[in-house]
């Protein structure tokens, strides 16, 4: 495995992957078709993400460390502090060592009650993201990324203090961001410049999710705590009868935001693919730089 903070800083552009631990053996089908079909895109890293609680957070370590031993790509696992010791974390990590998996998404999880209830640490484990990328970068070994927010976390008081928040966890020793899934360009743009004048020296991967169905859509962007802009909502809403045409049409605006995000400069892509390869193989050829 390599390290992601590497291959992010040599300067190519990035493509990444991202799924999660699936719930049943029918979903681990799924899963592993998607993988090995995505695999031919000779992706950048890709990345599992870590359960909320249950059964599934083991997994994270399987996933990852069966990529790591069964293909040719660099896994990245997630990680939160939600229930979790410092004791525990650092069996944690130890596990992923010994997987073979050296990169690391560090992230708090949102609070058990879910996104937009109040946070409560877990007694003798960590309260912010933060410490936990201080946590992990005491492996010298381990390359270590965290999230960011276009439009800020929902439980930010003002965009000053989420840059406040990456601040901290670029000076705790995050290598790199990955961003919630982007809305607008103009979004990620502006999270961008924020960073580069607080001196949060890091690169920032957009995350991208395109539209399939209205209703999952809307679902995701409340969860975030945001609202869908009204230019997306006028371009989709009309087809809502159309199921196929909801989906053409998302398929279109993801292609269009990817390829301002790149020809804007950002670094790569992310791809929220909810354990499938079809849509994003779409937007991935469609693409201006792989036209
Ligand atoms: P933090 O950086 O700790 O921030 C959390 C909140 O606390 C923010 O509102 C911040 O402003 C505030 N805060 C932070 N530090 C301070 C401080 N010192 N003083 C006051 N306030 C502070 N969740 C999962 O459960 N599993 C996953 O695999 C997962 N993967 C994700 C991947 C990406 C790319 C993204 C964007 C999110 C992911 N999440 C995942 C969701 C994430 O855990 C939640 O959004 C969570 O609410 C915030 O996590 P964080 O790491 O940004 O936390």
């Amino acid at each position: 495995s390599t390290s992601i903070a590497t291959l992010l800083g040599q300067g190519e552009r990035s493509f990444s992957f991202e799924f999660f631990p699936p719930k049943d053996a029918a979903g681990e089908e799924v899963l592993w078709r998607s993988i090995s079909e995505l695999e031919e895109l000779r992706p950048t890293f890709v990345s599992v993400t870590y359960g909320a609680g249950g059964s599934t957070r083991d997994r994270t370590i399987e996933i990852t460390g069966r990529i790591a031993r069964e293909t040719s790509m660099t896994p990245m696992a997630h990680l939160t502090c939600v229930g979790h010791t410092v004791e525990e974390i650092d069996d944690i990590l130890d596990s992923l060592a010994a997987a073979g998996v050296q990169n690391v998404l560090a992230l708090r999880g949102d609070p058990p009650g879910g996104p937009g209830t109040p946070w409560t640490a877990t007694e003798g484990g960590l309260e912010f993201a933060a410490e936990l990328v201080g946590l992990i970068r005491r492996r010298d070994d381990v390359s270590v990324g965290v999230a960011v927010f276009p439009e800020g976390h929902r439980d930010s008081t003002s965009l000053e203090a989420d840059v406040a928040v990456m601040k901290a966890k670029y000076d705790a020793g995050a290598q790199f961001g990955i961003t919630e899934m982007v809305l607008r360009a103009s979004d990620y743009f502006g999270l961008v410049e924020r960073c580069r004048a607080a001196g949060v020296d890091m690169p920032i991967v957009p995350g991208i999710m395109p539209i399939l169905a209205i209703g999952s859509m809307k679902k995701m962007v409340e969860l975030s705590g945001r609202e869908m802009p009204t230019e997306i909502l006028d371009r989709i809403e009309p087809l809502a009868e159309d199921p196929e045409a909801v989906r053409a049409e998302g398929i279109r605006i993801a292609t269009e935001l990817c390829d301002e995000l790149l020809a804007g400069g950002a670094p790569g892509l992310h791809f929220y693919t909810l354990n499938r390869s079809k849509a994003t193989r779409e937007i991935y050829s469609s693409l201006a730089v792989n036209a």
